[in-house]
């Protein structure tokens, strides 16, 4: 019997491109959504943008986060609660996407994605990263009905964190590596579209990245799409397969042991040096993915991440342990071979 099944869930407007913000309106109009928009920021984002979002919905509340924690997702759902909100704008960076989108998954009510840096695809994915104590929780959510990037905005965000975007992309590569393998090896399934787009979307951000420079709105534009086809990949999917390996698991394990030192991106492109190693040898791939992260101006080793060796070969070493997600590192890799692949690769 034939008992496939699948729910592909996708964002239905993706507005990206010079001064769309004022478009913001329109894009949720058509929408049919009803009842006031609850608009989920921080404060600088709020000053950056808050009141040109308000001045596009009726009676629209706000509410300013400082932090991404349960309790803040909590706090989120009782404001929306107590002001009957129809829908949740995430204006921001990660901290309020992540927050808001978790929340309108909780609320049953639309979410809408107005980011104003491209640090990380969960701008358009349906997964949010929540830190609680010492770890940090992948929860899975509806992707967001609508994303309205300007990139004139995104532009002006410190340029670490576009760089940190595009190293997000770039182990895009590894991560399909790792879903191939665990499809050969586990027998788990595999997306050849959402595979590819992956890929090929990683491959596209490598061929433009002479574009990727300091104070060129051209590099938001560059990134904000591809961060879009990488929430795609990973909602035809319907996992963050096509987006999340090894590399990902090592970068939990970082935010464990050494929190807050280098961003998102920066943590996973330096890790898939490794991984992509790991894959394919000395000869492989590895030195491609580093001049990629180099010529971006993306970190390449555990110093450029503000960890030590021993830190990062911590992380390396214990990663397999984190979620249930087979992966080049298999039941472990020993602190000897870490400290080789850290080595040759000249991460450590
Ligand atoms: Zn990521």
């Amino acid at each position: 019997m034939f008992d496939k099944r699948t729910w592909i869930k996708l964002p239905r407007n993706v507005v990206v491109g010079h001064d769309v913000l004022g478009e913001l309106g329109e894009a949720v109009g058509e929408l049919s959504l009803s009842g006031p928009a609850l608009i989920v920021t921080s404060p600088t984002p709020d000053r950056l943008a808050g009141d040109r979002v308000r001045a596009q919905f009726d009676d629209p509340e706000t509410v300013s986060i400082e932090e991404a924690r349960f309790d803040t997702i909590e706090e989120v759902v009782e404001v929306a609660r107590a002001t009957d909100a129809g829908f949740l704008v995430g204006l921001g960076g990660g901290k309020p996407i992540d927050v808001a989108k978790t929340a309108s998954d909780r609320l049953g009510v639309g979410f809408v994605s107005v980011p104003t840096a491209a640090s990380h695809d969960g701008i358009v994915s349906g997964r949010s990263s929540i830190p609680e104590g010492d770890t940090r929780h992948s929860v899975a959510a509806d992707p967001p009905l609508a994303v309205v990037a300007d990139t004139e905005l995104i532009a002006e965000a410190p340029w670490e964190l576009t760089t940190a975007g595009c190293a997000d992309i770039i182990s895009n590569y590894t991560a399909v590596k790792d879903w191939r393998l665990a499809q050969r090896l586990k027998n788990v399934e595999y997306s050849e579209y959402a595979g590819a787009l992956s890929e090929m979307t990683a491959e596209m951000l490598v061929d433009n990245a002479d574009s990727i420079k300091k104070d060129l709105e051209e590099s938001a534009w560059i990134v904000v799409k591809a961060l879009v086809s990488s929430g795609v990949a990973m909602s035809i999917a319907g996992s963050s397969r096509p987006a999340s390996g090894a590399e990902h698991l090592v970068s939990h394990q970082l935010d464990r042991i050494a929190p807050g030192r280098a961003l998102h991106g920066h943590q996973v492109g330096v890790a898939s040096i490794v991984t992509e190693y790991l894959h394919s040898g000395e000869d492989g791939q590895w030195r491609a993915i580093r001049d990629a992260l180099a010529s971006i101006d993306a970190p390449t080793t555990a110093d450029g991440l503000e960890v030590t060796d021993e830190e990062f070969l911590e992380a390396l070493t214990t990663a397999h342990t984190i979620r249930d997600r087979y992966t080049i590192l298999g039941n472990g890799i020993s602190e000897a071979a870490a400290r080789e692949a850290g080595r040759v690769t000249g991460v450590i």
